[in-house]
C-alpha cells in the first residue's frame, strides 16, 4: 500500500550516477521505493518506462562480413587461383565450373552457419537469468529482465548480480567483478556510501550487474537496468557470440591447409615432369594439373563439418543439456565418468517428511506433497503439537528456521525455495504450527544461511511474548556435536544420550532417508546478530526428521544405459553415507558397498586416493573442494570426467572437469559460469542422453570424414595415374569439378544428419586423444582409393576397346565414380555394423533424399543436351549403364568382406570390445 503511494508520485527514476556517494535511505527514497519493494503494477508501469533489463546484443558480424569468410580458406583460395588461370587459357566451362563449385559450398556454409549460430543464440537464451525480488512485501522469483529501477533484490552465494544495486544490507558478501573490473580476487561489498569519485572497483556498497556473488547475502535497491548499468555500457565486453570451432574442427582445418599444401607442391612437381620431362603441352598439362588439385581438394569438407557439430548441438539441447563451450560437445563423446550430485539428479528433488523422532519416541508422518493435510502419528494414534511440547518445539523449529514459503493454487500446495525446507513447513503444518502465523509471533532478527560447506542453519527469533531463541537444523552429526541437552516428552531438558541419537540416525539414514536434527538455546532478548561461535555454547537437540525422496525411474534406467556403455557412474553427495549407499543401491551403481566420506578422504594421500577413487562410487558428507580433488584423482588415472555441481563453490571442480555440469534449475549462476554444460532440468538421464549425442557427432564427424577423404583421394589418383603412365585423362577436369560440387555437397551432408549406430551406447569410451586420422582410417583411405581409381579405369578402358566414342568413355567413368561414391557411402553409414542388412539398405529419409537428388543430377550431366554440351558428356546405353552399377555394388561387396574379415583378424588378436574400424 505505501509502495503504491510512493509509486505513483515519481515512476520515472533516471539512474542517478553518484548513487555510491548518497546514503541506502536516501537512494530508496529517490527510486520511491522501500523496504518492502514495489508493488506488482509499479513494476509493471516501470517495466513500460525503462524497457527490459537486457543489454543491447553485441554486434554481429555484417552479412557481408560473413559471406566473404566462407571464402577465407586456402583450399578455396586454391580454387580461385586455378579459376582465374583456367579462365586465362579460354577453358571458359571450367572457369565457369569450378566458380560454381565455390559458390556452392559458400552458399550452404552461409546458409547452414547462419541458421546454426541462431539456433546456439536462442539455446544460450534458455539459460535467462532469474532473480530473487521483494514485490509487494513478498519474496518472489521473477525473470532478470523483468527487473526495474527500485525493486529491492536479494542476493546470495552463487547469484549473478541481475542489475546495478546499491546495497541496502550486506552479511558476509563478496563479490567477484571480473567481468567489470578484471579483478578475479572477490571484493567486500558493504551497505556504506563511499566517496563520489571512487572507481568502480572501490565502490563497495553497489552490487554491479552480471558480477558473481562469492559469498554471504545481501539485499540492494535496482538503480541502473540494462543499457544503464555499468556493464551495459561497455556490452563489447559481452560479445559472447560463440564461433562454431572446436579443437577437433581447428585440427581438420590445419589438416585442410596442410593438405592443399603438399596438394600443390604435388600438381607443380607433375606439371614440371610433364612439361620438361614428358615434353607435353604446357596448356593441357596445367589442365591436367587443375583437375588434379580440384579433384583432391576437400571443398566440401569445412562446411560439412561445422554443419555435423552445430547439428549436434541441436540434438544435445533437445536432450536439455545446453552446451556453453563448444569443444564439450565433442568430450562429451568420450567421457569415462560421470560423477553426480544426488539431490535432485538422480532423485526427483521432491522430498517429504515420513518419519521424525521426538522424545525417544518415533513418529510417522503421512500425506500428499506439500500439503498441510496428512497426519503425524505415533503407534497409529494421531498427535498433534498442541498437546505434545516434544512435537511442539521440533515443529517450531521446522517452520522459523527455514526460508521456504509454500503456497497454494487450489488444492496443489508448491514450495517456493529449497524444496527440503518446502517438505519441512509441510510437516509442521501436519503436526498443527502454521508458519505463516509463527512467523509474525516470532520474529526473525537474524540468521546463519546453509552452507553445505558446514552444513546447517540457524536463526535467531524474538517472541512478542518476549521470549528470545535460536534455532539450528542441519546434518545430524554437526548438530548432535554443539548439544549437550536434549529435550524431553514433559519439555524438561535432560542431558543428550548421544549413543541412542547415533543409532536412530543411522536406523532412518539405512531406509535412504535424509535426515536432519533440529536443536534450540534460549537467548537474551538483546541478542540482535548471531554468528557461528553462539552456536558452540550448548544447544538442546530437539529431534530428529527423516525425508524420502524418491529415485527418478528414468535416472535409473540412465544409469544402467552409462553402464553399458562402459561408463562409470559415481555419486557425490553431501548427504549421510548411510543415505548415499541406500540411494545408490536403488539406482543401481556399480560398487555399493564402500562408501567413502569427505573425513576418509581427507585422510587418504593423492596416491591412496588414487588407487580407490576408482573402486568407490558413493562418495557421502562431502563438500564442494573434496569435488575438486576426486575430478583429479580421477582425471591422473586417465579418465574423461563429466562432473555435475550446483553451488558457487562447485565452480573449480566444474572449471577442472572434462565437461563440468552446471544444474540449470537449482544451479547457481556461479556454478553455469564455470561450466561447459548446464543441464536444463537437473535430471541426471539428461546427462546420459547428451553423451550419446556427444558420441553420435564425433562418430558423424569421422563418417564425414572417412567418406570425403578416400572420395578425393581416388579422384586424384586417377589423374596422377593418368600423368604418370602418359594415359589420356578418363574423366575432364570439368567433369570432376561437377562430380564434387554434385556429390561432396549433397552425399557428405547427408552424414552429418546420420542417427546413432545402434552399438553407441554399447561400447567403451573413445580413448582421450585419440586421433582422428589413425592407421585404421588410413589404410581405408588407399583402399577405397584403389578401388575406385581401379573401377574407373577399367570401365574407360572396356569402353574405349568396345570402340566406344572418347565422350562415352568418359561419361561412362564419371557415372561410375558417382555410383561408387553413393555405394561407399552406404558402406560409411554403418561402419560398426555392416551395410549389407535391411538397416542398412533401409538407410534414412535424408540419405535417400540425397541418393535421389544425385542420380537425378547424373541423369541430367549424361542424358540432358545442354549440359551433354558443356561437360562433353554422351547418352549412355542401358547395358552399360548397369554395368556401372554393378561396379558400385562390388566396391560394397569387396569393402563388406574387407571389414568382416579384419573383424574376425582383431577379434582372434583381441578378444575385447571392439572399437573403430576393426
Ligand atoms: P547433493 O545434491 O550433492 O546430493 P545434498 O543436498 O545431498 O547435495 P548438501 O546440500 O550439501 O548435499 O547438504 C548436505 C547436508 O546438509 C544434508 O544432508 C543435510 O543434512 C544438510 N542440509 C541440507 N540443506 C540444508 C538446509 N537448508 N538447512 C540445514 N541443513 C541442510
Amino acid at each position: 500500500m505505501r509502495t503504491e503511494q510512493r509509486a505513483t508520485v515519481a515512476i520515472a527514476v533516471p539512474a542517478a550516477p553518484t548513487d555510491h556517494a548518497s546514503p541506502a535511505d536516501e537512494v530508496l527514497q529517490r527510486l520511491a521505493s522501500g523496504p518492502d519493494g514495489l508493488s506488482a503494477d509499479e513494476a509493471a508501469r516501470r517495466l513500460q518506462l525503462h524497457g527490459p533489463n537486457l543489454i543491447p546484443p553485441a554486434k554481429r558480424q555484417s552479412l557481408l562480413i560473413r559471406w566473404l569468410l566462407q571464402f577465407h580458406h586456402v583450399l578455396i583460395y586454391a580454387l580461385l587461383a586455378s579459376a582465374a588461370i583456367t579462365a586465362l587459357l579460354g577453358h571458359y566451362v571450367d572457369t565457369v565450373v569450378i566458380v560454381a563449385v565455390v559458390l556452392a559450398n559458400a552458399l550452404i556454409g552461409f546458409i547452414q552457419e547462419g541458421k546454426a549460430e541462431s539456433a546456439l543464440q536462442s539455446i544460450r537464451k534458455m539459460l535467462a537469468l532469474r532473480a530473487n525480488v521483494l514485490r509487494d512485501g513478498r519474496r518472489t522469483g521473477i525473470d532478470a529482465q523483468h527487473l526495474v529501477p527500485g525493486d529491492i533484490v536479494l542476493l546470495e552465494a552463487g547469484d549473478k548480480v541481475p542489475a546495478d544495486l546499491r546495497l541496502l544490507s550486506a552479511r558476509g558478501l563478496t563479490v567477484q567483478e571480473a567481468v567489470l573490473t578484471g579483478e578475479s580476487a572477490p571484493v567486500d561489498k558493504q551497505t556504506l556510501a563511499v566517496p563520489a569519485d571512487a572507481q568502480l572497483g572501490d565502490r563497495a556498497c553497489i552490487a554491479f550487474s552480471g558480477t558473481l556473488v562469492n559469498a554471504g547475502q545481501g539485499t540492494g535497491v535496482v538503480i541502473a537496468t540494462g543499457a544503464d548499468t555499468e556493464i551495459g555500457r561497455i556490452s563489447h565486453l559481452l560479445d559472447d557470440v560463440q564461433t562454431l570451432v572446436t579443437p577437433l574442427l581447428r585440427q581438420m582445418h590445419r589438416f585442410a591447409q596442410w593438405l592443399t599444401l603438399a596438394i600443390l607442391v604435388v600438381a607443380l612437381a607433375l606439371l614440371a615432369y610433364g612439361y620438361f620431362s614428358a615434353h607435353h603441352a604446357f596448356g593441357e598439362m596445367f589442365m591436367a594439373v587443375v583437375s588434379l588439385s580440384v579433384a583432391a581438394i576437400p571443398e566440401g569438407l569445412p562446411a560439412v563439418l561445422t554443419i555435423t557439430l552445430a547439428t549436434g548441438v541441436q540434438a544435445v539441447a533437445r536432450r536439455h543439456v545446453i552446451v556453453r563451450r563448444l569443444p564439450a560437445i565433442e568430450t562429451l563423446g568420450s567421457v569415462s565418468v560421470i560423477c553426480t550430485d544426488k539431490t535432485g539428479t538422480l532423485t526427483r528433488n521432491e522430498m517429504m517428511v515420513a518419519a521424525a523422532l521426538v522424545a525417544g519416541r518415533p513418529l510417522v508422518v503421512s500425506g500428499e506433497g506439500y500439503s498441510p493435510e496428512g497426519q503425524v502419528s505415533v503407534a497409529g494414534q494421531a498427535v498433534s503439537a498442541a498437546d505434545e511440547p516434544a512435537l511442539h518445539a521440533l515443529a517450531l523449529g521446522a517452520a522459523l528456521c527455514n526460508d521456504a514459503v509454500l503456497t497454494s493454487h487450489g488444492h496443489t500446495y508448491t514450495a517456493q525455495g529449497d524444496p527440503m525446507e518446502g517438505a519441512l513447513l509441510a510437516f509442521a503444518a501436519r503436526a498443527g504450527i502454521d508458519a505463516q502465523q509463527v512467523r509474525r509471533t516470532w520474529k526473525r532478527c537474524d540468521a546463519i544461511p546453509f552452507d553445505a560447506s558446514y552444513r546447517y542453519m540457524a536463526t535467531l527469533n524474538h517472541a512478542i511474548d518476549g521470549r528470545s531463541m535460536q534455532f539450528i537444523k542441519g546434518a545430524p552429526e554437526r548438530v548432535l556435536a554443539m548439544c549437550i541437552t536434549q529435550f524431553e516428552a514433559d519439555g524438561r531438558r535432560a542431558p543428550i544420550d548421544i549413543g541412542y541419537w547415533q543409532a536412530e540416525i543411522d536406523a532412518l539414514a539405512a531406509q535412504g532417508m535424509r535426515v536432519l536434527a533440529f536443536a534450540n538455546a534460549d537467548v537474551v532478548p538483546e541478542m540482535q546478530a548471531i554468528d557461528h561461535h553462539h552456536l558452540q555454547q550448548g544447544l538442546t537437540l530437539l529431534g530428529l526428521v527423516g525425508m524420502i525422496d524418491p529415485p527418478r525411474p528414468e535416472a535409473i534406467a540412465a544409469v544402467a544405459e552409462c553402464q553399458r556403455a562402459g561408463i562409470r557412474v559415481k555419486m557425490i553427495t553431501g548427504d549421510h553415507a548411510k543415505t548415499a549407499m541406500a540411494i545408490g543401491a536403488q539406482i543401481g551403481l556399480a560398487n555399493v558397498s564402500t562408501v567413502l566420506t569427505g573425513a576418509d578422504l581427507d585422510a587418504l594421500s593423492d596416491a591412496a586416493l588414487q588407487q580407490a577413487v576408482t573402486e568407490c562410487d558413493v562418495f557421502a558428507r562431502t563438500d564442494p573442494a573434496h569435488k575438486l580433488r576426486l575430478v583429479m584423482a580421477l582425471q591422473s588415472c586417465g579418465h574423461i570426467v563429466a562432473m555435475t555441481g550446483d553451488g558457487v563453490n562447485d565452480a573449480p571442480a566444474l572449471r577442472r572437469a572434462d565437461a563440468g555440469v552446471a544444474m540449470g534449475d537449482k544451479g547457481s549462476e556461479a556454478a553455469k559460469e564455470a561450466a561447459e554444460l548446464v543441464l536444463v532440468d537437473d535430471n541426471f538421464a539428461s546427462i546420459a542422453a547428451a553423451v550419446r549425442e556427444g558420441r553420435i557427432v564425433y562418430d558423424n564427424i569421422r563418417k564425414v570424414i572417412s567418406w570425403t577423404l578416400p572420395t578425393n583421394a581416388g579422384e586424384a589418383l586417377t589423374i596422377i595415374v593418368a600423368l604418370l603412365l602418359g594415359f589420356t585423362l578418363p574423366i575432364t577436369p570439368a567433369q570432376l569439378l561437377w562430380v564434387n560440387l554434385i556429390t561432396a555437397v549433397t552425399l557428405g551432408l547427408a552424414l552429418a544428419f546420420e542417427p546413432a549406430e545402434s552399438d553407441v551406447m554399447r561400447r567403451p569410451p573413445r580413448p582421450a586423444g585419440e586421433p582422428l586420422l589413425d592407421a585404421s582410417l588410413a589404410w581405408h583411405i588407399v583402399l577405397v582409393s584403389l578401388l575406385f581409381v581401379g573401377a574407373v579405369y577399367g570401365i574407360y578402358h572396356r569402353a574405349v576397346a568396345s570402340g566406344y566414342s572418347l565422350e562415352l568413355a568418359r561419361t561412362l567413368a564419371v557415372n561410375t565414380l558417382v555410383v561408387m561414391e553413393i555405394f561407399h557411402l552406404f558402406f560409411i553409414r554403418s561402419l560398426r555394423g555392416t551395410a549389407l542388412s535391411w538397416q542398412g539398405v533401409k538407410g534414412t529419409p535424408v540419405i535417400w533424399l540425397c541418393v535421389i537428388v544425385v542420380t537425378l543430377a547424373q541423369l541430367a550431366f549424361t542424358y540432358l543436351p545442354p549440359l551433354q554440351a558443356a561437360f562433353d558428356t554422351r547418352a549412355v546405353p542401358v547395358r552399360e549403364g548397369l554395368l556401372v552399377l554393378a561396379c558400385g555394388v562390388a566396391l560394397l561387396l569387396v569393402i563388406e568382406a574387407e571389414k568382416a574379415l579384419r573383424r574376425a583378424v582383431m577379434h582372434r588378436l583381441r578378444p575385447m570390445p571392439h572399437r573403430g574400424w576393426g
